[in-house]
């Protein structure tokens, strides 16, 4: 591996394979349930990126409460992957609970709306500042719409990301730059089409190559993560965002704002904390407190626009919306989520221990001597096989070394600590307390040092 990491690969693979017996050992119940469903599931999981932890066997859990998950052999883990933020107000929050409950005797899907759904609507614009909402059941699926609409109501066929972004399973977003080309991700099944044909990639940061991208003027919308995440973690720079915005309004571009991930920020998201005005806005993963719930939002502007193109468009199928979207049990937890739990006093509780968090890693880091770097974004932080933080997907790239994330994803988890197994992503929720970020820091001192010495 050419980057350098500090840490030899002859350590990653020692402790890989001692975490790898330790796991085997430790898991005999998750072994024997592993084995039971592998006989009918594909890769054995039921869903097979789940065999991305990597470990021997996939863990299999008994039950989540708040930030602990147990397994099934009995072991309490302190969880920083939350569902990979589907959990990042805790599992099974009781607000959300009790709503479903309630829900639960009174219809689950009716096809139809009731009392729930205007007052979402209105706590979304509160929240986001957006007007006029629509709902699906994931974050795919809402960028999916959004996508959509925007190309109708605009015309436009084209649509621009950045290097190295995701938002879930949008074939359109698979293009990324190798060596400065628009290139289709070879890892995408069954797609047939050219994407490089209607999606145009540049990197993020860089205001000169959005001006030259956008300037064909076929540019539906920009697809973005006000900060990259999922990618390790790629900041904006100071003005990037606010210059941005001016260059993609003065081509006649839309900017949708996926706030899946950057909901860490506060109740509002990463743009309405930083007074950033996006056009469209997206929400997934813990809008309903763990229930599959998804939103998008639009200004009332673009929403007019869309409107007008459906009205105009003949009637039948218009690919946008699925049978289960907006489901009565789905509103209820996206209201009980918003009223309980994207709060400012929530949202301060978990900054608060998602510092502290983000500051002991550092410490860790130093007393090490790693050169890695950690950024925090509200509730969420990341640490980087690099010194200073990347600035792009390019940068955020050569940082990564799976083998290494893996030893560590392995070894905290034999620890007691639960990490996303994509990246180094730790999410703080409502009920991790600072004992767990204690837990969390203890480990990981223990991991580098067998690393390092
Ligand atoms: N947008 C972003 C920014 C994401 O990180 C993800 C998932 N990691 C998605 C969308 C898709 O979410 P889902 O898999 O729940 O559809």
């Amino acid at each position: 591996h050419a980057h350098f990491t500090g840490v030899s690969p002859q350590r990653v693979r020692e402790l890989t394979s001692i975490e790898t017996e330790r796991y085997a050992l430790a898991n005999p119940s998750s072994r024997a349930m592993a084995a039971e469903s592998a006989q009918h599931l594909m890769f054995g999981v039921p869903l097979h990126w789940m065999n991305d932890w990597g470990t021997p066997f996939p863990l299999q859990v008994a039950q989540a409460r708040g930030a602990t998950l147990v397994d099934v052999d009995g072991h309490e883990r302190v969880d920083f992957c939350l569902g990979d933020t589907g959990a990042m107000f805790g599992h099974s929050p009781a607000a959300v609970t009790a709503a479903l409950r309630a829900q639960a005797g009174l219809g689950l899907t009716a096809m139809l709306g009731g009392p729930d759904a205007g007052t979402v609507a209105l706590l979304l614009t509160e929240r986001f500042g957006m007007t006029r909402w629509q709902f699906a059941m994931t974050a795919s699926d809402a960028n999916r719409f959004v996508l959509r609409w925007i190309r109708a109501a605009t015309g436009r066929p084209v649509l621009l990301v950045f290097n190295g972004c995701y938002h879930g399973t949008v074939d359109d977003v698979f293009v990324d730059l190798v060596d400065g080309r628009p290139t289709q991700r070879d890892s995408l099944l069954g797609q047939v089409q050219d994407l490089t044909r209607t999606t145009r990639v540049v990197e993020f940061n860089d205001l000169s190559a959005l001006e030259a991208a956008l300037a064909p003027g076929d540019v539906a919308c920009v697809l973005a993560e006000p900060v990259m995440t999922n990618i390790g973690m790629v900041l904006p720079e100071p003005g990037f965002w606010e210059r941005a915005i001016e260059i993609i309004h003065r081509h006649g571009s839309q900017l949708v704002m996926d706030e899946t991930h950057t909901i860490s920020s506060g109740p509002g998201g990463y743009a309405r904390a930083h007074g950033l005005a996006a056009d469209a806005v997206v929400l997934g993963k813990p809008l309903g407190g763990g229930m599959p719930c998804a939103a998008y939002g639009f200004t009332e502007a673009l929403a007019a626009q869309a409107e007008a193109a459906k009205r105009a468009a003949p009637p039948g199928h218009s690919g946008v919306g699925t049978t289960l979207t907006a489901n009565l049990l789905a509103m209820a937890a996206m209201r009980a989520t918003l009223t309980h739990l994207m709060t400012p006093a929530v949202f301060d509780e978990m900054h608060r221990r998602c510092t502290r968090l983000a500051d002991g890693l550092r410490r860790v880091i130093a007393r090490h001597r790693l050169p890695w770097c950690v950024t925090q974004v509200g509730a969420r932080c990341e640490f980087q096989f690099c010194a200073s933080p990347p600035r792009n997907g390019t940068e955020a790239t050569a940082a990564m070394d799976a083998a290494l994330e893996h030893a560590i994803h392995l070894a905290l988890l034999n620890r007691g600590v639960v990490i996303t197994p994509f990246h180094n992503m730790m999410l703080v929720c409502p009920d991790t307390t600072d004992d767990d970020v204690e837990s969390l820091l203890i480990a990981f001192d223990g991991v580098l040092g067998q690393l390092t010495d």
